[in-house]
């Protein structure tokens, strides 16, 4: 059912994890912004919150998040004093019922277990936490500790993703993590046995000197851990934009077509453990909540990639972290030391976003649906966003959607390039080549 479609894989798309995407964010949206749309959520209407992390132990070279070394240890207790300022200002201002709650980074394990079990506390103070939110959180292996997942249990948290990208030694070495499988396979069983039992894993393909030999044994080590999900994501070199990825040899990088099929093997491997696919980019157990969202038509697409979240407002808190509002989307500060002047002072932490008319908001849902479900009745949109017909053309006679009538559909073989349907519907999106390739 692969299909290599060399025009389309090399088309650069984006990830749509928001839309409006982050290249429209500018710098006239800030802090003010946010507080009036903290302030216009009703009581006990449903909201989600993100912490950011923005430190690691160690940083890999691959790494596209915002996020560095810790360094010396009085950084992370200035953060987190940070962090706890703005969680108590942004929180007794917010009426919202949090959902759910996202720890991610950087690496929210660079904490020690006693700073996150403040952080957890503070959160606990000041939101209005449904007994049933569900906590998750992502995490380094390289640092994780029996402490961290006795913390993260007594926190509430109940699903780990784990970065684990490849188990080929020679590749860890080319991205600059170096990570056993062992260290990997004892964080796991860490997790478990402290209670935490929903396993994410986060593997990559396209990585330097990858072949589908290591991305077969990556995958048949992964299985033996048995994760609920995995995230199959593809490495983009953008150095760039990203310095810290000038360290690793270009040279060395598969060809697109490699690519293609690397994810096409990985694809096809976790079909065969019985995984559901999820979208362009994830897989989880048929008894998993992201696969039954998937069935039931619930999946939700938002900054974490392909979710089961519902809420409709995401309250993002530290440095970097972004916010999503109905009308509004708005980052807060990324410079660490720039962000903990302005929640020290009690002053919101966004600096840059974008609104969202209501014509952006129908555009947003209709990427969502598209990249979710992978159906669109174009007959129910207005002309001004329908797309022109010649560019749903080129799609069909490539064999990347069907169309019937109004009723659009993304093939099985065209899934991978479902992003190229979503792009249709983007009104900021020129020639430019900012973002990553298809695949
Ligand atoms: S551990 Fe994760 S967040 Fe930290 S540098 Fe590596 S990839 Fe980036």
């Amino acid at each position: 059912m692969h299909r290599y479609l060399p025009h389309f894989a090399a088309r650069p798309v984006p990830r749509y994890t928001s839309y409006p995407t982050a290249a429209e964010f500018t710098d006239g949206i800030g802090g003010r912004d946010q507080a009036d749309a903290i302030a216009a959520i009703a009581p006990g209407d449903p909201i989600s919150l993100y912490l950011h992390i923005p430190y690691c132990h160690s940083i890999c070279w691959y790494c596209g998040c915002n996020t560095g070394a810790v360094g010396r240890v009085e950084r992370l207790t200035y953060y987190v004093e940070a962090l706890l300022a703005e969680i108590a200002h942004v929180g007794r201002r917010c009426a919202g019922r949090v959902q759910a709650v996202h720890f991610g980074g950087g690496s929210p394990n660079a904490l020690s277990p006693a700073q996150m079990l403040t952080v957890a506390g503070a959160l606990r103070a000041h939101f209005d936490l449904s007994p049933d939110a569900e906590w998750a959180a992502e995490i380094d292996p390289r640092s994780f500790t029996a402490g961290h997942a006795s913390a993260l249990n007594a926190m509430g948290v109940g699903r780990l993703s784990v970065g684990a990208q490849t188990f080929a030694p020679i590749i860890q070495g080319a991205i600059g993590r170096i990570q056993p499988f062992a260290t990997v396979a004892k964080t796991i069983a860490l997790a478990r046995n402290a209670g935490i039992d929903r396993i994410n894993l986060d593997l990559m393909y396209g990585l330097p000197g990858q072949s589908l030999d290591d991305i077969a044994a990556t995958l048949a080590a992964a299985r033996t851990l048995a994760p609920d999900r995995v995230a199959m994501f593809g490495y983009a070199h953008m150095p760039k934009l990203l310095p810290r990825q000038r360290r690793i040899d270009a040279s060395t990088l598969p060809e697109p077509e490699a690519r293609f099929w690397q994810r096409a093997l990985a694809h096809d491997l976790l079909l065969e453990w019985g995984m559901q696919a999820i979208g362009f980019d994830h897989f989880a157990r048929p008894d998993d909540s992201l696969a039954i969202a998937a069935r039931t038509g619930q999946l939700r697409r938002n900054f974490q990639g392909f979710t089961d979240d519902p809420s409709p407002t995401l309250i993002g808190l530290g440095a970097s972290a972004i916010s999503q509002f109905d009308g509004l989307i708005v980052q807060n500060e990324k410079h660490v030391g720039r962000y903990r002047m302005l929640a020290a002072n009690g002053i919101d932490a966004g600096v840059r976003g974008v609104r969202r008319d209501a014509e952006d908001r129908l555009r947003a849902r209709v990427i969502e649906q598209l990249l979710c479900t992978g159906r669109l009745n174009l007959g129910r949109l207005t002309a001004a966003i329908r797309p022109p017909r010649h560019a749903w053309d080129e799609l069909c006679d490539a064999g990347i959607v069907t169309r019937d009538g109004d009723e659009v559909s993304v093939t099985p073989s065209g899934q991978p390039y479902a992003r190229l349907a979503a792009v249709l519907f983007d009104r900021h999106r020129g020639p430019e080549a900012r973002f990553s390739q298809a695949i």
